[in-house]
């Protein structure tokens, strides 16, 4: 693919061997009074982001936290996220990024295997929290909450730390918010303990997956990792000048996906980063007409929700530029409508957390190609692998997705074995089918175990779903392999429909049969107002494979 890449980004990288945090100290110092975050209604310059981090930083050291502590963070967009990253790097730390939507069991699990010392939470999640903490290595919990941040600076991070009791049960010390929050800002000063820093070794963030298979697990992501995958998305992004560009970050940046294309890479341009702490079609769409986003990171399901919005029209979308979709497959009609609409570009990308995450984009400005991932990013190498060899298949030919390349992780947080299986020769196995074209184009067909097998053929949901998408009342699909006595597994449909709709099985049975190969179409479909959703909108087809065994069984 090399013979093909596009000319206007080059294919090799230098990149900077600074620590992540150092892309913040330099923002600051050479854009102070810009505008760093704008979350709702308030904007937080480059110098109070920076001031602010550093006073974390030391809040953070006086509490014990050393060079390679891992802290995590549980909380949705808003300005404390970001502060809250950037001050556990300068005090030395690893971040861990931790879903707000998770239980308490899940929670448990996270902060044991992370070993994390401290968690900045939500207000909101003081209970769940509070009630795994003594289950736990964490010894402070810091509470902020999103409605308390304002006026900002002031009232950002307040403790209530808890105290445990004989190492077992906590104490829960509610002591009056601001007033305790004024104490510690008062007594903070901006001074941080210098840490020794190895570019290649040290981690900055421990994501946690579920990865191919099996528990979550601890994506052990360097600073290295990171600033080459932030240095090669700005690469992408050669026509953005820096400090004029505004990101739009509805997706989540306790996601890596999030996490490296708003987080770090707003900052790292010295751009400004308008925050959404959740996504709602009609907040999202005023916020995008007030604040004139130029760059808008995001996934399918995003985009459609804001397409299928039924006042889309009455909103100017036209500050858009560059979008970049990821996490899931884009279907076509969704890059058509929404480039149409917001007379801006919208291209697929590709990559997972273990990637940090993104390893494949189509040129934001150039040719690309119908369906296609793109092209590996600079540094970026890829293979397609016959699944369970280390040989490579031909053009064309369906294999195992394999990259190497700087942004691809150091391993599994203390699981040797799985990293060993999942980094096989240098290459990382992705579990991720797709081909490559003979012009140089990847394309993504499948994860290897979504892949379904009906009467012997290899059938991919992809491909039904991209058919289902290009029907007009269909707003929202996934296509499923569900246990079948007679085929193995037999294809199933859930499907959302547009508002106003009323489909039949027997229209779309007869709508797929025009489309696709008859071992193809779906032999069961199933009428949703909604499907379950990942943070970053990715649809839970496990889950609803799961829930069919379940009824399965129970029948
Ligand atoms: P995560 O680790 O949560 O970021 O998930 C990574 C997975 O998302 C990949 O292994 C792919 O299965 C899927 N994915 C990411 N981008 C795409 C894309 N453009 N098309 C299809 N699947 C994608």
């Amino acid at each position: 693919w090399l013979a093909h890449y596009p000319p206007e980004v080059p294919h090799t990288l230098s990149y900077p061997k600074i620590p992540v945090q150092e892309y913040l100290t330099q923002a600051y110092e050479q854009f102070p009074e810009k505008i760093a975050i704008h979350f709702m209604g308030k904007d937080i310059s480059y110098k109070e982001l920076h001031e602010s981090s550093l006073k974390f930083a030391n809040y953070l050291q006086n509490l014990g936290i050393e060079k390679g502590d891992r802290v995590a963070i549980m909380l949705p967009n808003c300005p404390q996220a970001v502060i809250s990253f950037y001050g556990i790097l300068y005090a030395g730390g690893v971040v861990v990024m931790t879903n707000p939507l998770y239980t308490e069991r899940e929670i448990a699990y996270q902060m044991k295997d992370s070993g994390a010392r401290a968690i900045i939470a939500l207000d909101l999640l003081f209970p769940r929290v509070s009630s795994v903490v003594h289950d736990t290595s964490l010894e402070n919990l810091i509470i902020t909450g999103i409605k308390d941040y304002l006026p900002f600076p002031k009232n950002i991070i307040y403790p209530f730390i808890q105290k445990r009791q004989h190492g077992v049960t906590v104490k829960v010390e509610h002591r009056g918010i601001n007033h305790l929050f004024t104490e510690i800002m008062k007594g903070a000063s901006s001074e941080v303990k210098k840490t020794a820093f190895d570019f290649e070794e040290d981690l900055a963030l421990l994501q946690y997956t579920g990865g191919t298979t099996g528990l979550p697990k601890g994506v052990m992501l360097t600073h290295k990792n990171l600033i080459s995958n932030a240095t090669m998305c700005d690469t992408w992004l050669y026509k953005c000048k820096r400090g004029e560009e505004t990101i739009m970050g509805i997706i989540p940046l306790f996601h890596v996906y999030g996490l490296t294309t708003v987080l770090i890479l707003s900052v790292m341009q010295g751009n400004r980063m308008v925050l959404l702490p959740k996504f709602d079609p009609e907040t999202a769409l005023k916020t995008i007409s007030k604040q004139k986003p130029t760059l808008f990171p995001g996934a399918p399901t995003l985009y459609i929700g804001l397409m299928n919005h039924p006042d889309i029209s009455k909103y100017d979308l036209s500050s858009i530029e560059a979008c970049l979709s990821g996490s899931a497959p884009l279907p076509a009609e969704v890059q058509e409508k929404f480039e149409a609409i917001t007379g801006g570009k919208l291209v697929e990308g590709y990559g997972l957390t273990e990637t940090s995450p993104v390893t494949h984009s189509n040129l934001l400005w150039g040719e690309r190609a119908k369906g296609s991932i793109g092209f590996p990013y600079p540094d970026t190498d890829c293979r397609i692998l016959r699944p369970g060899t280390t040989d490579s298949v031909r053009n064309g030919e369906i294999g195992e997705i394999a990259i190497q390349g700087p942004q691809v992780m150091k391993g599994y947080w203390n699981r040797p074995e799985e990293t060993a299986a999942t980094i096989v020769n240098g290459w990382l196995l992705t579990g991720d089918l797709g081909y490559m074209e003979d012009d140089g184009h990847f394309y993504i067909v499948d994860r290897k175990k979504d892949m379904i097998i009906a009467g012997g053929f290899n059938i991919y949901p992809r491909e039904i779903e991209e058919v289902l998408y290009e029907h007009e009342a269909i707003q929202e699909c996934v296509v499923a392999g569900i246990p079948d006595p007679y085929r193995g597994e037999t294809v199933k449909a859930f499907i959302v429909q547009k508002e106003g709709y009323n489909l039949t099985e027997k229209e779309l049975d007869s709508y797929c049969r025009e489309h696709l190969a008859a071992f193809k179409v779906p032999r069961i479909y199933e009428f949703r107002t909604e499907l379950p959703k990942t943070a970053v909108g990715k649809i839970l087809r496990r889950k609803l494979v799961d829930e069919e065994i379940a009824k399965q069984s129970e029948a």
